[in-house]
């Protein structure tokens, strides 16, 4: 427990606490000493009391659920107002014929306002934290100018919107720039088969992005795949060496793109996260919404490549791990979030359930906090 003034402390107790640490521990009668912005301590909710004592407040969560802050790895912030433009189409007309042309008339203003509409919507969902993809403008100058700002709550990192886009000098220039600054790359991969069929035929290897991307040592610890939704095994196990995060985004996935492996990326030891996508690829941004689109199609796809069902396959505590801690790791920073843990940054969400409900578990699972907070919309 960390040494902290009690006086300065908030201790919040008398609440179901899913620390998601290292050993999933759960608190049913739980607490969490706040001093600052830091926890100061975690456990049961009679040994917090007694070791702060003198506490400045206590607050009775009266049963309510405390999680850390969901992590939404992969967002676009500047498409905010694109919502409901680019429905029913193919991935390279969504691109083409919606997205770059309302992109490419955005004012400055424009984009601001589109990100503080963003913002709203995913705190909302109980996000504290996301990774977005901003317009293009001279990305140096933007880390110079904003990285590690406000208290050090804004990190920039280097977007490349994908391959098709991307020279070799450009995707390996941004590898060597980011590891100088000690930043991350946040990429499109392996979106669809147009986009593997491309690279092979215009670079001419076996198989896909991953592939390529690879050959020309790109692949980093400090890269985060959106979608990776078209790779092999051998590709999975490129991601693996090098230690790529992955942002699966379920929804987006369905409209536009097809059906992930994540099972397999999971199983081979993968960082898997989940992310929302922009709006004109999902129509909202719910990161509890994703969670729950994970747990179904995965299972569903399970059924529809091995033709038996399988219910284990992407259980409810996998996806609210993918939601916080992997999330969290998956952006570089889960030193100070994406658990509940003595030292850790207080960004902690109550999720209210039902006490009627609630009263007649027999034991914590977190299926109990997944499917009945997204089936009633009660955020
Ligand atoms: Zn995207």
């Amino acid at each position: 427990m960390a040494a902290a003034v009690a006086d300065e402390v908030t201790v919040l107790h008398g609440g179901v606490v899913v620390t998601m640490d290292g050993g999933f521990r759960v608190f049913r009668d739980g607490a969490v000493a706040v001093a600052g912005d830091r926890i100061a301590a975690v456990g049961p909710s009679a040994d917090v009391l007694s070791s702060f004592p003198g506490a400045a407040s206590t607050v009775d969560l009266a049963g309510r659920i405390l999680l850390p802050g969901f992590v939404n790895t992969h967002v676009h912030t500047s498409q905010q107002l694109a919502r409901g433009i680019a429905d029913d189409v193919d991935l390279m007309t969504w691109l083409h014929g919606r997205i770059w042309p309302y992109e490419s008339h955005m004012t400055e203003e424009d984009s601001y306002a589109s990100t503080l509409l963003c913002g709203i919507e995913l705190i909302r969902s109980g996000v504290s934290m996301t990774s977005c993809i901003v317009l293009p403008q001279s990305q140096k100058d933007l880390y110079e100018k904003h990285h590690n700002t406000a208290d050090g709550r804004i990190r920039i990192w280097f977007g490349l919107r994908q391959i098709m886009n991307a020279t070799d000098r450009l995707l390996l220039e941004t590898r060597d720039a980011a590891q100088k600054l000690n930043t991350g790359i946040h990429m499109h991969i392996a979106e669809i088969p147009y986009e593997n069929e491309l690279v092979m035929r215009t670079k001419g290897i076996d198989h896909g992005t991953v592939t390529y991307l690879e050959k020309i040592d790109f692949l980093r610890s400090n890269l985060l795949a959106a979608h990776s939704v078209w790779l092999n095994k051998p590709e999975i196990g490129h991601f693996l060496k090098a230690d790529v995060k992955v942002s699966h985004c379920p929804a987006s996935a369905m409209r536009l793109l097809g059906f992930s492996p994540v099972r397999e990326m999971l199983d081979s030891g993968v960082c898997v996260s989940l992310g929302t996508d922009g709006a004109p690829s999902n129509n909202r941004m719910s990161i509890v919404d994703e969670m729950y689109l994970a747990c179904l199609i995965n299972k569903g796809r399970e059924a529809y490549i091995t033709g038996t069902t399988n219910p284990t396959a992407l259980p409810a505590e996998t996806v609210l791990k993918m939601a916080t801690i992997n999330g969290a790791k998956a952006v570089l920073w889960d030193n100070e979030i994406g658990s509940l843990e003595v030292g850790k940054k207080v960004i902690p969400l109550a999720v209210i359930l039902s006490c009627v409900a609630f009263d007649s578990l027999m034991t914590i699972n977190t299926a109990h906090i997944l499917f009945p907070y997204s089936s009633q919309n009660p955020y």
